[in-house]
């Protein structure tokens, strides 16, 4: 079968690759309908060394389950499913607790003979646990805002969930990208008032607003910091999403936040040390967030998607064939598109 392997920055290659099959009775066999580029999988396209050998890459799919092992219930032949971008048994203490990603019988996609999402089927371990189905159709119109179930919009809900937003927060999200606009969706449809998004690029800014943005702040650095703090009455933000990953975001982070506030990170982080000085110190902010258990969030989601309330997969504005994954990858990485969506 045909797959996307990463051999360094800047190169990806779709290659064959062996058959995904089913290995252990746990597994399922999953051929993928639609797959996405992740805003994490441009950290090693933006730095991974060069290397002889490829890696897989992808962790966001859905597909159509061709085969299931001897253990599995529940998932059958011809389901329609969603897999999160963590594969998880959701029987253990962590999945209990709603914290698949640390699941002790779970892993990551495209690691340790686990196949990669960019690819046209897939192993899925845990295959009971991991994979949610879908009520629809093969060629349903739903099945970009379902995608997003897999990873993008579970990451802003669980942004928003580890900051508290409620109706009685105000809300800063910091970034503009598929994951922050995803934040602005999960942060209204948790009852936010007042939701700031600050962002650089109109084209998404103004798709931000359309999912529930109050206030768009362009201005970055210090001049980003007085606009929030004139949107909100000098006081900064009850909660601060962060959905970037770097340091200068973090900062602007703590800039933004009200006294006795939380921020709440999911962008991967590409930094190593947080502020915690005697000045945060003095404000009581919480830092929270973390890598999102998106399996813990799909059913709750769900509905509101398959009702149409909520279309998180207009931040798909982009789709390629299996082929023209590469060039997908570069269009992301020059912020062209904004998150591209595979079909195999
Ligand atoms: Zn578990």
């Amino acid at each position: 079968m045909r797959a996307t392997l990463i051999y360094g920055a800047g190169d990806v290659r779709v290659e064959d690759v062996p058959d995904a099959a089913l290995r252990e009775p746990t597994d399922a066999l999953v051929r993928v309908l639609r797959a996405c580029i992740c805003g994490s999988d441009l950290w090693p396209y933006g730095s991974k060394p060069a290397s002889e050998h490829g890696d897989r890459i992808g962790h966001e799919f859905i597909g159509v389950v061709e085969d299931v092992g001897a253990e599995v219930s529940g998932i059958a032949t011809g389901d329609l499913v969603v897999a999160p971008f963590v594969w998880s048994d959701n029987t253990c203490d962590f999945c209990a607790e709603g914290l698949h990603t640390s699941c002790r019988h779970g892993g990551l996609w495209a690691a340790d003979g686990v196949d990669g999402g960019q690819g046209e089927a897939v192993r899925v371990p845990q295959a009971e646990g991991t994979l949610v189905k879908l009520p629809v159709g093969e060629d349903d119109a739903l099945l970009p805002s379902l995608l997003t179930l897999s990873d993008v919009f579970p990451t802003g809900h669980h942004c928003a969930v580890t900051a508290g937003v409620s109706p009685r927060t105000t809300v800063t999200v910091i970034g503009d990208g598929a994951v922050g606009l995803s934040a602005v969706l999960a942060a209204n449809r948790l009852g936010a008032e007042q939701v700031i998004l600050m962002g650089r690029h109109k084209d998404r800014t103004d798709l931000g607003r359309e999912f529930g943005a109050t206030d768009v702040v362009a201005e970055r650095g210090q001049e980003g910091v007085e606009r929030v703090r004139q949107l909100t009455g000098g006081d900064g933000t009850h909660t601060v999403l962060e959905c970037v990953g770097l340091k200068p975001a973090l900062e602007t982070a703590y800039a933004v936040v009200r006294d006795g506030g939380v921020i709440s990170r999911v962008g991967a982080p590409q930094y190593a040390e947080v502020p915690a000085d005697f000045g945060t110190f003095m404000r009581n902010i919480t830092l929270t967030g973390g890598v999102a258990p998106a399996r813990a969030y799909i059913e709750e989601l769900m509905p509101d998607v398959l009702e149409g309330t909520l279309q998180p997969g207009r931040v798909f504005d982009r789709t390629v064939g299996l082929q023209e994954i590469p060039d997908g990858y570069r269009a992301m990485a020059e912020r062209e598109a904004l998150k591209v969506m595979v079909r195999p």
